[in-house]
C-alpha cells in the first residue's frame, strides 16, 4: 500500500513527522535515488528511501510491554556499562527503543517498540496519554498537599497540569505513605519533583499503568508482547 513518504520516515523511527517533513523540504531524502522535496508523495514498500544517504530499514514492527526493575536505565547504550531495558529483549533483532522515560531508580510499566511513529504519538503532549505511579513517600500527605498536587504544582521550569492525586494508604509509624499520581506529561522527574514540591520527598516509585496498560501478570524484569488489538487501541 502506497504511503505518505513522511509517515513511512516517522514509522522507521528515524524522526517525528514534523522533522521528516522538514528533512523532505531541505533535499535530504531521496526515493529511487532520486531526490524529493515535495511533501505528500506517496511512496510503495518496494521503493527505496533514504534520508541523509542512509536506506530506512523495513523491520518489523515489535511491541513488548516491560516491568521495568530499579537500576536499569532506560536508553538502548549506558556508557557506564549499566544494565538497559534494551539487555531484556536479547532474542529480538530489531532495534528496539523505549516510549519515554523512566528514571534510574523507578521501576513499572515500559513500552518497548521498533514503531518510531506510535513512539511520537504517544510521548506527544497534544494526546495527553496518561500515565499512573504509585509514590511511597516521605511523610504523610496532607488534605491540603494532595489539593496542590491536583492543581498543579510550580516546578523550576514551569507549571505541572492538574494531576490526580490520591493517599492509598499510611503508615503512622513509619511515616510513610503511598500515593497514586496520575499525569499525562513527561517531564524528567516529574513524579518525583512534585512530590518533593509538597514536601514529601519520594522513597520508591514506579509506573503502574500506561494508556488502559497495566504491568498486570508481570513481576519486574519480565515482558510480554502487546497484542495486536491493543497496539491498535494505542493508536
Ligand atoms: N516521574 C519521575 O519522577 N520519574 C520517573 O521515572 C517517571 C516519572
Amino acid at each position: 500500500m502506497a504511503e505518505r513518504l513522511q509517515k513511512v520516515i516517522a514509522a522507521a523511527g528515524v524522526a517525528s513527522r514534523r522533522k521528516a517533513e522538514a528533512l523532505i523540504q531541505a533535499g535530504r531524502v531521496t526515493v529511487n535515488q532520486q531526490t524529493v522535496t515535495t511533501l505528500g508523495t506517496k511512496v510503495e514498500p518496494s521503493d527505496h528511501v533514504e534520508v541523509n544517504g542512509v536506506p530506512l530499514t523495513k523491520e518489523k514492527k515489535q511491541y513488548f510491554l516491560l516491568d521495568k526493575p530499579r537500576g536499569v536505565v532506560t536508553t538502548a547504550h549506558d556508557d557506564k556499562g549499566r544494565k538497559t531495558v534494551v539487555d531484556f529483549f536479547p532474542e529480538v533483532h530489531e532495534r528496539l527503543f523505549p516510549v519515554g522515560r523512566l528514571d534510574y531508580a523507578t521501576s513499572g510499566l515500559l513500552i518497548m517498540t521498533n514503531d518510531g511513529e506510535l513512539t511520537n504519538l504517544l510521548t506527544h503532549p497534544k494526546y495527553q496519554v496518561e500515565k499512573v505511579y504509585l509514590a511511597k513517600v516521605k511523610g504523610i500527605p496532607t488534605v491540603d498537599a494532595l489539593k496542590q498536587l491536583r492543581a498543579g504544582v510550580r516546578l523550576e521550569k514551569r507549571k505541572t497540569a492538574p494531576a490526580k492525586a490520591k493517599l492509598v494508604s499510611s503508615d503512622q509509624k513509619q511515616q510513610t505513605a503511598l500515593v497514586s499520581l496520575t499525569i499525562h506529561e513527561g517531564m524528567n522527574h516529574e513524579v518525583r519533583d512534585m512530590l518533593a514540591h509538597v514536601g514529601y520527598p519520594v522513597i520508591k516509585l514506579s509506573r503502574q499503568q500506561y494508556a488502559f496498560l497495566t504491568t498486570d501478570r508481570l513481576v519486574p524484569g519480565q515482558s510480554r508482547p502487546l497484542q495486536h488489538e491493543e497496539v491498535a487501541q494505542l493508536k
